[in-house]
């Protein structure tokens, strides 16, 4: 199934995230995520992608494939080219349709001197242009509510996500961000601009405020005052920091519900209890 069908149907999208375990990890941790997102029946389950690294980028193709065909959930792969030529996307695509994975998300990746950038696609909008040409998948690509990091302004932020929808990109989903009034704008600004696909809005639970942190300052999202005084009152108390973080998210997931978005995609850091307890406070809302 192309993800572009789930949408419109009378009833919000939600779907999760996970990314393959680490290399510390026990290798089948991941079917303990995935059996337990499976109870929550997520709309679709996306994989992260390394931004190098054959082995991490199997794993991408592998857990997918899991996804699709052992859960009957549908699967969306991330796929980034800053170090991939034509030549490695065309085997990573040919590998999960030969898999039944039907949906990429098209990305450029982060730029790292780790890697050594390829040159055949220099922006995700080339990606996304060269996977609709083949006619296989279903293309989604990424969004900023509060604009890319390297972006001089959001003006330009959204001139370039409206490149990306006009080379082929069916839906998009949203960076994380804690604050609605940046996504409520950012969907205002999309949609004059003419973005008319679905996007769903990206939400990540705030567990831990090291890894908050660090997602923050790798990602640029802000940290609205509500949030600052969470973290500073409970940052200590991981138990009453875990329940202020989950309400946190469920609250904004309910706003954003109220407000009319079309999909929420949640950040799950392979943590399926988490996942679990927000899906079952939002299950009614999100069915209206
Ligand atoms: P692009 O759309 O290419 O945009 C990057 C920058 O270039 C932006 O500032 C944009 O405005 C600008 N730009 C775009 N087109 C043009 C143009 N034609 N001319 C000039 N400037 C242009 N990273 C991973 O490594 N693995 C993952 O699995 C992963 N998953 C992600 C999932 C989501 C939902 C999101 C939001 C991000 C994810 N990322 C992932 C991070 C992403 O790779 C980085 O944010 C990266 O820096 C940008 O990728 P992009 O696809 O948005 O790039």
């Amino acid at each position: 199934m192309k993800l572009r069908d789930l949408f419109g149907k009378g009833k919000t999208v939600f779907s999760c995230e996970v990314f393959p375990p680490k290399k510390s990890d026990p290798v089948d941790s991941i079917y303990q995520t995935l059996d337990g997102l499976q109870d929550i029946r997520p709309d679709f389950i996306s994989v992260t992608f390394g931004a190098g690294g054959s082995n991490v980028n199997q794993s991408t193709r592998e857990i997918a494939a899991l996804i699709e065909n052992r859960y009957h959930i549908p699967a969306m792969a991330h796929l980034t080219c800053v170090a991939a030529g034509r030549e490695d996307v065309d085997r990573l695509l040919d590998g999960l349709k030969a898999d039944g994975v039907e949906n990429v998300l098209a990305l450029r990746g982060d730029v790292s001197p780790d890697y050594p950038p390829k040159t055949d696609f220099k922006h995700a909008g080339d990606l996304v242009a060269y996977i609709r040409e083949r006619g296989d998948f279903g293309v989604s690509a990424a969004c900023y509510p509060e604009g890319h990091l390297e972006s001089p302004d959001l003006v330009s932020d959204i001139r370039h996500l409206k490149e990306k929808v006009d080379a082929g990109a069916q839906h998009l989903v949203s960076q994380l961000f804690f604050d609605n009034e940046d996504f409520f704008r950012f969907l205002e600004r999309a949609r004059i601009a003419g973005i008319s696909v679905p996007i769903e809005a990206g939400i990540m639970p705030v567990l831990s405020e090291r890894s908050i942190q660090r997602m923050v300052s790798m990602c640029g999202a802000s940290l609205p005052s509500k949030l600052t005084r969470i973290l500073a009152r409970y940052g200590d108390h991981p138990d009453a920091l875990r329940e202020a973080g989950i309400a946190y998210a469920i609250d904004q997931i309910s706003d954003l519900i109220a407000g009319g978005v079309e999909g929420i995609h949640l950040y799950t850091m392979n943590n399926p209890d988490v996942a679990r307890q927000i899906a079952g406070s939002i299950s009614s809302i999100r069915t209206i």
